[in-house]
């Protein structure tokens, strides 16, 4: 099982500064904890701003065959938007940036794990339910996951031919996070300062 939670508001206010967003909720694991009512209200505030080209509120975004179909009817508002932020678990927040390839997919949610059933989220997605998604800074790979050793600083150095030097079956995670904040024009992301990571919030969920 996973919980989500928000981001810090100003984190997610300076994520919509000065663009068009559009906003995407999934609401397909709410039963177990979805900030729903702080999420209403948010988005609430950036509508108020008139910012906001559309909404889509739907289940399962992890899903990526339903997704399509989905996003395809909101085609025009998210052409519009400068930028999607998506209101669910790192596991949805992947599917949509991996279909929206050249648009700006932003997390709003931390991702945090629950001990027991693991529902319905296939085991294939790439989240570790890590509690401090890094989403935003890696162009929607998960560098948890992506990468052998986890790293959230940037590559080790030990790649060979784009190839993991940890398993040299698996694409480096790094040289593919690279490649997709080149192609968004978002390099600059990787200038961000080191944040030292809060492994504390994994075992505050668990215990
Ligand atoms: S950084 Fe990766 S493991 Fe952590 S919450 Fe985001 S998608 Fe999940
Ligand atoms: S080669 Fe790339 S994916 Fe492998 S451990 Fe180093 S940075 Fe991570």
């Amino acid at each position: 099982m996973l919980i989500t939670e928000l981001k810090p508001m100003e984190t997610i206010a300076s994520l919509a500064e000065g663009k068009k967003v559009f906003l995407l909720n999934c609401l397909g694991c709410k039963e177990v904890h979805f900030p729903e009512k702080e999420a209403a209200k948010l988005q609430e505030e950036l509508a108020a701003k008139g910012n906001v080209t559309g909404v889509l509120t739907t289940d399962y975004i992890c899903n990526p065959e339903n997704m399509k179909l989905r996003l395809q009817s909101h085609a025009e508002e998210i052409k519009a938007a400068d930028a999607v932020l998506v209101f669910s678990c790192g596991v949805g927040v992947q599917t949509i940036a991996a279909y929206l390839e050249d648009k700006k997919v932003y997390a709003c949610c931390d991702t945090y794990p629950l001990p027991g059933f693991q529902g319905v989220t296939p085991l294939e997605y790439k989240c570790d339910q890590c509690g401090e998604c890094y989403l935003n800074l890696t162009g929607g790979i998960c560098p948890i996951t992506a990468c052998s050793k986890s790293l959230v600083n940037g590559q080790c150095g030990g790649s060979k031919n784009g190839m993991c030097e940890v398993d040299p079956e698996m694409e480096c995670g790094w040289e593919r996070i690279y490649r997709r904040l080149k192609q968004l024009g978002r390099l600059d992301a990787l200038k961000c300062p080191t944040q030292v990571r809060n492994f504390a919030t994994d075992d505050e969920v668990s215990n």
